[in-house]
């Protein structure tokens, strides 16, 4: 029997969930389904900031993909997609290639950097478990250098971080906690420590209520951080970056790390395929389907659903990302069981709380604003909520974040 192939790539949010949920929906002998990831694990993208400060090990952001699907309905693939061939329903990977009859695209996505020049080599990116990995090596290397060279060098021990954003925000929060720690074992006085935050847009956290916003910045104020707002990067050379406000002269920080933290957009397989995009993301219709493709999902930071209010993009999440993945589980079994009645996706915005570490945080959720230690343990229960939607209570409680207190 010819059986429907489903190919999902990407093993984030939105495809790992997306296979979890299609391997309850479908029967072994009703598809053939594979998910395809670079990596045999996978990551939570929304907790790499922690791993990049070191304020969390990499192996806790991360689990193995074998222990969540159903082998028996999942057939798991270790490979990296190079190019989707719409036209003969075909996918091209490092060392092979796979046919489908149904593609879910969630490859997630990657730092954009605005063509900026020098950013690409010389500054380090929040996307992956390897690139946040070199990001807590690299301070820890420049402190450690500090400490034993004969003639110090302070400026090692600054750090920029590009944009003041929900990724910079959530960034120079672990940050604050990490530098008293690496001062304390390296014994430096944590005074000759900079850290510099550099925002081009006039205001932190765009977006979020300006209440919130002058908690999270005076908190980090306090914990050393100099936010350098309405300021853009205008270059980032090996000795730190240019900036200027306005038609300023430019000025230079030293810096031994700089962080980029200002921008996404979606995979660069989208632009190597030749699909119609934007930054990346694919604008997809109510199906969550790519326009004359209807055999083609794509979700997460790699599709655009377009919000009625505004005209605009919903911006890109993990929230959207799982919940486009759990309508497109139930579409895919719809079709393959011939019912063909597909659920058109709404987004529904249950809020968002960004931390500030391990104990504070700012949000806004179902609608109450919140600080300190209510958006704290708010933004644990959203950690191991997705936790218990991919792998239920038993990696909830291998993964999960208790530490409340
Ligand atoms: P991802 O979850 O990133 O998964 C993509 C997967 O595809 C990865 O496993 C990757 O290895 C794999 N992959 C990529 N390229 C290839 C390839 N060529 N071949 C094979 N595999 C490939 N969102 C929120 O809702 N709330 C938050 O609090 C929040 N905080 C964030 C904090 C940080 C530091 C960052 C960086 C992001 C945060 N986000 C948050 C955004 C959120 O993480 C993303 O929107 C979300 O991860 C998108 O899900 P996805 O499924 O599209 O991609």
């Amino acid at each position: 029997v010819n059986k429907p192939k489903v190919v999902i790539l990407g093993a984030g949010y939105g495809g790992l969930l997306t296979a979890v949920r299609l391997q309850k929906l479908v029967g072994v002998n009703d598809a053939e389904i594979t998910l395809i990831n670079k990596n045999d694990y996978h990551y939570e993208t929304t907790w790499l900031h922690e791993a990049s400060a070191g304020t969390l090990h990499h192996d806790r952001v991360r689990y193995n993909i074998a222990d969540v699907i159903n082998r028996s309905k999942v057939n798991f693939v270790q490979d990296s997609v190079e190019e989707i061939k719409a036209d003969e329903k075909k996918v091209i990977l490092s060392n092979g290639e796979v046919t489908y009859d149904y593609l879910v695209v969630a490859l997630g996505g990657e730092s954009e950097t605005f063509g900026i020049k020098g950013l690409k080599e010389n500054a380090f990116t929040i996307t992956s478990v390897d690139s946040s990995r070199q990001i807590r090596e690299h301070i820890e290397y420049q402190f450690a250098t500090y400490s034993a060279e004969a003639d110090k060098q302070e400026e090692r021990l600054s750090i920029v971080v590009g944009g003041a954003g929900f990724t910079g925000i959530e960034f120079l929060g672990e940050l604050v906690n990490r530098i008293p720690q690496l001062c304390k074992e390296y014994e430096i006085e944590q005074s000759k420590v900079n850290i510099y935050c550099v925002e081009a847009a006039p205001m932190a956290l765009p977006g979020f209520d300006p209440g919130l916003v002058s908690y999270a910045t005076a908190l980090l104020e306090k914990k050393g951080v100099e936010f350098n707002i309405g300021t853009a990067i205008k270059e980032c050379t090996p000795e730190g970056v240019l900036v200027a406000k306005g038609d300023e002269e430019p000025r230079l920080i030293k810096a031994g790390t700089v962080v980029w933290a200002a921008g996404v957009r979606g995979n660069e397989v989208i632009e190597k395929s030749g699909f119609e995009n934007i930054r990346g993301r694919v604008t997809v219709d109510s199906h969550l389907r790519m326009p004359a493709h209807e055999d083609i999902f794509i979700l997460g930071d790699c599709s655009a659903v377009i919000n009625e209010e505004n005209n605009r993009p919903f911006p890109p999440t993990a929230q959207i990302a799982m919940q486009q993945a759990v309508l497109t589980a139930k579409n895919i079994a719809s079709l393959i069981q011939g019912k063909n009645d597909l659920k058109e996706f709404t987004f529904d915005n249950k809020g968002t709380v960004c931390s500030l570490g391990e104990h504070d945080a700012i949000g806004v959720v179902f609608g109450k604003k919140l600080t300190g230690f209510s958006a704290s343990f708010m933004k644990k229960v959203i950690d191991n909520r997705a936790l218990f939607m991919i792998g239920g209570i038993p990696l909830v409680l291998k993964k999960g974040k208790f530490n409340i207190f």
